[in-house]
């Protein structure tokens, strides 16, 4: 959320500044919002990511409207700041199915539907649509610090209260860029249709997707997506980096297989992430990766082996003694085995190979090897150990 909310507030202190931006700024910057629309559109469309990619076909919108005076009249003007976050709101609660593909084509009917509805509206002005819009439905002293009509506030308030709760539900950053770029957008529609300031919004509205689109990218190639631990590419970043005293412990679960012929594969990666959990915890400053498959890494940076004993000690009995629950959920519905055991409550064990750099000069990744070997030497003393 941190990058949107400082995006959002750059966005309004550069709309109330705008005329104390030298001009030689200004100038150079006229085609900012075309350039970055064009680099938005080829990143989601690039990565595929088309939640992004129609919040950015609504920002376009909005600011072509707005930009050519498009709807100058109080019903069409109303209208487009209606539509604009209730087409946001739909376009964030549809699954996320790719940018070309027959399973869009709602999404694309969806943001056709308003304009013909709009279209029709403004040419035929009927009675009730302008009763609709532009009647005052609550006493007009509330409402005094808006030139938007009722039924727009009360759009945007309601779609504004929705996302929220929905960025608190989901968590994710493409929420929050979601609600981001509602504010901007509400914003650019609140403040009218004349200033040249209004690009500010549309400005950080497309900073804001961009910046979803690479960070989002970034995540798949440096987290894992099951556990949400990093990967061996963000391990290998960190070996370029260490130096000094530090302690690599490799870190593997017992009769895993075993556990996947039992109680199946799901049940297998629900026990992954729980001892991810568990890794994240480690004390004394551990760093978690995951290795590959059931096999994870954690360095300590600024410790030696006899320092971070009592800390990987600590995890083991701690994963040890989490009794993990067969449930339902995490169960295959039509796996035999797995439904005579459920609701069976098992335990899970690791077994954990520790090297230090302290008595040789070798390299992280020759360390590495040494702390395999010492897992190996874990596991033929019965698992459930950490051996250095
Ligand atoms: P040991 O105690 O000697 O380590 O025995 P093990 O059975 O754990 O050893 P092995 O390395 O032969 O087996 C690893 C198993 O881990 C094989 C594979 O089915 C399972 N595995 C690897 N990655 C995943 C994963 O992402 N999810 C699940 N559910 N299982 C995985
Ligand atoms: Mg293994
Ligand atoms: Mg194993």
């Amino acid at each position: 959320m941190f990058p949107v909310l400082v995006l959002i507030i750059l966005g309004f202190y550069a709309y109330n500044n705008y005329y104390n931006i030298p001009e030689a700024i200004l100038t150079g910057t006229v085609f900012l919002p075309v350039m970055l629309a064009l680099i938005a559109i080829a990143v989601s469309f690039h990565f595929n990511r088309s939640h992004i990619f129609f919040y950015v076909v609504l920002i376009i919108v909005n600011n072509v409207f707005l930009g050519m005076q498009l709807a100058i009249s109080d019903l069409a003007y109303s209208l487009l700041s209606l539509f604009i976050p209730l087409l946001l709101l739909g376009v964030t609660v549809l699954p996320e199915r790719g940018i070309i593909s027959v399973r869009t084509v709602p999404v694309y009917l969806l943001l056709i539907l308003p304009l013909i509805i709009s279209l029709v509206i403004t040419s035929n002005q009927p009675e009730w649509a302008i009763f609709i819009m532009l009647t005052d439905w609550l006493p007009g002293k509330y409402f005094d610090w808006t030139q938007q009509y009722q039924m727009v506030v009360f759009a945007s308030v309601f779609v504004f209260i929705t996302m929220l709760v929905l960025y608190f539900i989901r968590l994710t950053l493409q929420m929050a860029t979601g609600l981001g770029v509602l504010i901007m957008l509400v914003a650019q529609l609140h403040f009218g249709r004349d200033a040249d300031s209004l690009n500010v919004f549309s400005v950080m509205a497309l900073l804001m997707c961009i910046y979803a689109v690479i960070h989002e990218s970034w995540r798949m190639a440096y987290l894992d997506e099951l556990t949400e631990l990093p990967t061996r590419r963000a391990l290998r970043e960190k070996f370029q980096s260490l130096g000094g005293v530090y302690t690599v412990a490799m870190l593997d679960v017992d009769h895993f297989k075993k556990f996947n012929d039992t109680f199946g594969h799901d049940t297998g990666d629900a026990v992954l992430r729980m001892i991810a959990t568990k890794m994240n915890k480690v004390s004394g400053g551990g760093v978690p990766y995951r290795y590959g498959g059931e096999e994870f890494t954690i360095v300590f940076n600024g410790k030696d082996g006899a320092d971070t004993n009592q800390h990987l000690e600590e995890l083991r009995e701690k994963i040890a003694n989490t009794p993990f629950v067969i449930n339902r959920a995490s169960r295959r519905k039509n796996d035999a085995k797995s439904r005579k055991v459920k609701n069976k409550s098992v335990r899970v064990t690791v077994s954990i190979g520790v090297a230090d750099s302290r008595d040789n000069d070798l390299s992280p990744w020759a360390l590495l090897k040494n702390a395999d070997k010492a897992l190996y030497r874990a596991k033929k003393k019965g698992r459930n150990c950490v051996c250095s």
